[in-house]
């Protein structure tokens, strides 16, 4: 049975030493959020995750969802208990408005939470995960009435959510999509069409499913201006708030996959259902935009997750598979071999894995503070740049962090030999439920178009420059700290191939946008590997300041820094080859005719 422990420590010393929480507390519900509040209920989290969501994982892989004759959609045995525990702890509820149930804890807290859950168990994590994005979304867009019908039974936990995009012909393009609204003349709509892959769309773990549902109104424009957005719940609420009957909305079949099995992927049909218009007509693509921002830097979180975890049944894999001797001579002579974490080879895969998730942690929860202070700073000037840092941000962390975290799931996977491969071990399940984490939520080739085209460019490049500006800065600041002399070259190196790499594309770009095109996975990993640089160097920093201490402290800020010059000496200098082909253009990518392929 693979483990997990989440790391509690680690996030401890981000929120205490790297981004200290402290310094927000003029934020709404930040006050409450004392180091010792956040530690206790994150421990909590974690006792939740490691003893109740981790030992359903490999079962609820093995068994996954059954649709039942009658439409009905049964979970693995134990995920509608495990489920039932999370909810009644209040961490549904966790970050929401008080005013609907919730503890109104920073958001960045929630995020966190989301590692572990995810860690321990993605495919039953996604369906409170999902609920959390709609309720965002209705918190944003939906009028009283609609807030006051759903959001308290969502935050409680007892009905949850969905969100409805994908059509059989259209994934990315959603200009293309089908699905119609008609007004009933009552003020609600009938909803006719049909959504596949809809995550969490029939399950048996809560009395109701509020489902989020893209459509065009009967003579809406086409493409994306004609798009709306609608709730559509499983069963009508009453008036009294009570549940009435069924609406015509179906799980028609479930997808086979190749992981999450535990998630219910479904083909819902929508047969003249009853929905609510959720913002302004014609404007759904906008108001979805807030469950799927919500949704992509949680999908982030997931790909970290899955290497956290792939990572520490690697190690203990590791410390105990004993296969050849050491280069340097036998280090346990007195067994029959030694046990391979001795081969520097098999130590440069976990050190590599390790120093992405440190640093992949960093950046998720730096960016998670931001979104706290977008939506709950009163300065308007400091809401502004942590807005633009999200917006920047959020295609970084959706795609590198799921490209990363299934790259690391399969190299720990290698950990194992052949055992990876054979499934009692738990890890082939870690690379197969990785995978969708790049796939879904806008799959990465698109979060990279998305960087490039629309973020880099945007508000005449505002948010880029404040990123490039700080980590400058940084750099400037700490140029002649010694501590720090493995982390500021290497970073100032990397920054200036990512400056160099924008340059090309505001040269090149324009008048040929293959070029951006080619060149935008490139460019995001860049990204993304300058990001992680910078999260290195400001925890070194923090973990100088920390060595003094005893009580074991010093040997793990020791680590800490060994784990970041690692990543500063071996995994940063990929950022001049990904110059190289951003660089490169598109001549090559685009010269063959498509019969030539
Ligand atoms: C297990 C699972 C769960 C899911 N859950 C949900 C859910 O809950 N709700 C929901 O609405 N959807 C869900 N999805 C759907 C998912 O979000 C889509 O599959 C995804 O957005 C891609 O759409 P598509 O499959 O139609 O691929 P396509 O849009 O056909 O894309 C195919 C490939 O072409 C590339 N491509 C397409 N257009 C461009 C372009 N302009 N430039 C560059 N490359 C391009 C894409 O990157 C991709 O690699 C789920 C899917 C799966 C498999």
């Amino acid at each position: 049975m693979p483990v997990y422990k989440a790391p509690v420590e680690d996030v401890m010393f981000l929120l205490n030493d790297v981004f200290p929480i402290e310094r927000y507390n003029n934020l709404p519900g930040f006050a409450e959020a004392t180091p010792d509040m956040v530690e206790a209920i994150l421990g909590e989290g974690a006792k939740l995750c490691e003893e109740v969501f981790a030992p359903l994982n490999l079962t609820g892989d093995q068994e996954g969802c059954k649709r039942n004759p009658d439409g009905s959609v049964t979970t693995p045995k134990g995920f509608k208990e495990a489920y039932e525990a999370y909810a009644a702890g209040g961490w549904m509820g966790l970050a929401a408005p008080e005013e609907y149930g919730g503890q109104g804890l920073p958001s960045a807290l929630n995020t966190i939470m989301q590692e572990f859950v995810s860690s321990a168990n993605l495919a039953l994590g996604m369906y409170p995960g999902l609920t959390q994005g709609a309720i965002a979304a209705l918190l944003v867009h939906g009028s009283e009435e609609i807030k006051k019908t759903y959001l308290p039974k969502m935050v409680e936990g007892v009905w949850t959510g969905t969100m409805n995009l994908t059509e059989p012909h259209c994934g990315t393009d959603l200009g293309l999509l089908k699905t119609k609204a008609v007004p009933n003349g009552d003020g609600s709509y009938a909803i006719s069409g049909t959504k596949i892959f809809i995550s969490a769309g029939e399950h048996d773990m809560a009395e109701n499913i509020v489902h989020l549902v893209l459509a065009r109104i009967e003579g809406a424009p086409a493409g994306t201006k004609g798009i709306s957005l609608f709730v559509v719940p499983k069963i009508l609420v009453n008036g009294d708030g009570s549940l009435g009957e069924g609406n015509g909305v179906s799980c028609g079949s479930l997808e086979h996959k190749m992981g999450i099995h535990g998630n219910a992927t479904c083909v819902m049909n929508y047969d003249g259902a009853r929905g609510w218009l959720i913002g302004q007509e014609n404007r759904g693509l906008a108001a979805m935009f807030v469950m799927m921002n919500e949704a992509r830097l949680a999908v982030g979180v997931q790909g970290l997750a899955q290497s956290e975890v792939a990572y520490q049944n690697a190690v203990a894999y590791a410390k105990d598979r004993l296969q050849g001797r050491s280069l340097t001579g036998a280090k346990f002579p007195d067994r029959p071999a030694d046990p391979i974490i001795v081969h520097p080879d098999v130590r440069r895969t976990l050190m590599s894995i390790r120093a992405f998730n440190e640093a992949a942690r960093a950046l998720v929860i730096w960016t998670a503070l931001n979104s706290d202070i977008a939506h709950r700073s009163s300065d308007e000037a400091q809401r502004q740049s942590a807005d633009d840092h999200m917006g920047l941000m959020t295609p970084v962390v959706k795609g590198v962090l799921t490209d990363l975290g299934f790259e690391m799931a399969v190299k720990a996977q290698q950990m194992f030999g052949g055992h990876g491969y054979i499934e009692e071990w738990g890890m082939s399940q870690f690379v197969r439920d990785a995978r969708i984490t790049m796939i879904y939520e806008g799959a990465n080739g698109i979060q990279a178009m998305d960087l490039v085209g629309r973020k880099l460019g945007k508000d005449g490049g505002r948010a880029v420059m404040a990123f490039f500006n700080e980590v400058a800065a940084f750099c400037q600041e700490n140029a002649g700290d010694e501590n720090l002399k493995g982390f500021i070259a290497p970073l100032e190196q990397g920054l200036n191939h990512l400056q160099q790499g924008t340059m090309w594309f505001m040269q090149n770009a324009m008048a040929r946008p293959d070029n951006a095109g080619a060149g935008a996975t490139d460019y995001m990993h860049l990204f993304g590997l300058v990001a992680m640089g910078y999260m290195w160097a400001k925890m070194a920093k923090a973990a100088h300041a920390r060595k003094a201490e005893g009580n074991g402290v010093a040997e793990r800020m020791d680590a800490k820094l060994t784990t970041g010059r690692f990543f500063m000496e071996r995994m940063m200098p990929e950022t001049a080859a990904r110059l190289a082909c951003i660089s490169a253009g598109a001549d090559t990518t685009m010269a063959l005719p498509a019969e030539a392929f």
